[in-house]
């Protein structure tokens, strides 16, 4: 077959044609190749990619190790469905995922960060004999019914969706920033639990260790110890969503690690298998073995060929020292930030684990109002100098910044460089 017309789909006109807007693009490029923190659009520029795909390339695009591992698989076997006939990749990586949490453990492979935290509430629930669920707000854990009734970091998300899964409660992220300490949180869930629901009939808590579409609020260490002990008291299931934070991003291996505690289950995705689709959830053997057998599944859950990029992935973490690179780069962006924030009154907050960091954007300082359109500028400045930079956060002020964990200080010095003069441009305080 001779394809005609290379390339015209290219085009934003072709997309808005064929695809529907409820998508949306946070850029409007199409990119044709990628190599480590760098993209290339189809006419040729050069971006330094501070999303790495929504924090699914820790890291990088395409590396030579993983890149390896998929075409060795590839020509091995792409498919038999593991509930068909098992394959030895995902064996070797449930392994080695247990072995990253703890003794005592097994794992089960999905495909989307959603599947997961779904999985994980069937777990828990099978576990506990329970139904209720408490997520807190401004958390996302994805877009199927059941993780979308449990989002709730944009509006957007749930526009005209309903009805949603029933047994679903909220109780305040610990946001100290906009005035949820940690001991103001704990008592709204104290008073949900007086109110609403009472402790012996929730199944599990699920918390992101720091808030991702949600602003990239850290939850205090505090409040994820009192949390942890809490669950621990009414026999409630700890679910962990790592699906953002994990592998890496914030400086430790996982964003619970940083509070010390050990979560029942972990729902990890994005970056495990640096952008072949592939999701887990890992926990404690009695839970894990809690559904009967044929109750969990999925056609194309842990797919060899992702599994082969998984086994990659934690190879790279080790032989590269991702991990602890994390840790330092996140360092110098943190400082970069706060020297920003010093000279930019804009900046109202820097805030961030590891490579996981952010600045809110505000009108006052004082208010703390939300400065949505200067987020946009700044992001539409970056991306005209070459930096391809996200939103996050319920009031879309929040810039965050998810540079791959394998850049090197060269590149995030000139991605900070490009956010530092957009910032100026967007604030109309250029030189
Ligand atoms: N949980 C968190 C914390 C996430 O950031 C996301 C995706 N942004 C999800 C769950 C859902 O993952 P997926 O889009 O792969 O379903």
């Amino acid at each position: 077959m001779t394809i005609t017309n290379a390339g015209s789909f290219a085009s934003v006109a072709a997309r808005e044609r064929y695809v529907p807007r409820g998508l949306a693009n946070t850029h409007s490029i199409f990119v044709a190749r990628a190599e480590g923190t760098r993209v290339w659009d189809v006419d040729g520029k050069e971006y330094l990619d501070f999303t790495s795909g929504i924090g699914v390339l820790n890291t990088g695009h395409r590396h030579p190790h993983v890149v390896h591992a998929v075409h060795e698989q590839v020509d091995r076997l792409m498919h038999t469905c593991f509930q068909v006939a098992m394959y030895e990749p995902y064996v070797e990586l449930a392994a080695r995922l247990c072995r990253l949490i703890g003794d005592g453990r097994k794992a089960i492979l999905f495909t989307t960060g959603a599947e997961a935290i779904e999985n994980a509430v069937k777990i828990a629930r099978a576990h506990t004999k329970r139904q209720a669920v408490v997520a807190f707000t401004g958390g996302f854990h994805g877009r199927t019914l059941l993780s979308l009734t449990m989002t709730s970091s944009s509006p957007a998300y749930r526009q005209n969706f309903g009805p949603f899964a029933s047994e679903i409660y909220h109780a305040p992220f610990p946001d100290e920033y906009h005035g949820w300490t940690s001991d103001r949180a704990m008592g709204a869930l104290q008073e949900l639990f007086d109110t609403r629901v009472t402790p012996d009939h929730v199944a599990a808590v699920v918390i992101e260790p720091q808030l991702g579409e949600g602003g990239f609020v850290p939850a205090p260490i505090a409040f994820l110890q009192r949390l942890r002990a809490l669950t621990e008291r009414f026999g409630i299931v700890f679910v962990a969503d790592e699906v953002q934070s994990g592998f890496g991003r914030t400086g430790k291996m996982f964003g619970y690690q940083h509070a010390g505690i050990e979560p029942d289950l972990i729902a990890m995705a994005k970056s495990l298998a640096a952008g072949l689709p592939l999701s887990a959830v890992v926990g404690r053997t009695a839970i894990m073995d809690a559904p009967l057998a044929g109750g969990l599944g999925g056609t194309y859950a842990g797919n060899p060929v992702a599994c082969a990029a998984a086994l990659a992935v934690l190879d790279v973490f080790e032989t590269e020292g991702l991990v602890a690179r994390a840790a330092e780069r996140g360092t110098e962006v943190r400082a970069a930030l706060r020297r920003m924030e010093t000279r930019i009154p804009a900046i109202g907050d820097v805030r961030g684990l590891g490579c996981m960091m952010a600045i809110e954007l505000v009108k006052d300082r004082t208010t703390k109002e939300a400065d949505a359109e200067l987020a946009q500028r700044v992001i539409d400045a970056a991306r005209r100098r070459g930096l391809l930079l996200l939103k996050c956060g319920a009031h879309k002020n929040v810039v965050r910044l998810l540079p791959p964990l394998t850049a090197t200080a060269d590149d995030i010095q000139s991605g900070l460089d490009i956010l530092d003069a957009s910032m100026q441009e967007a604030t109309g305080s250029a030189s």
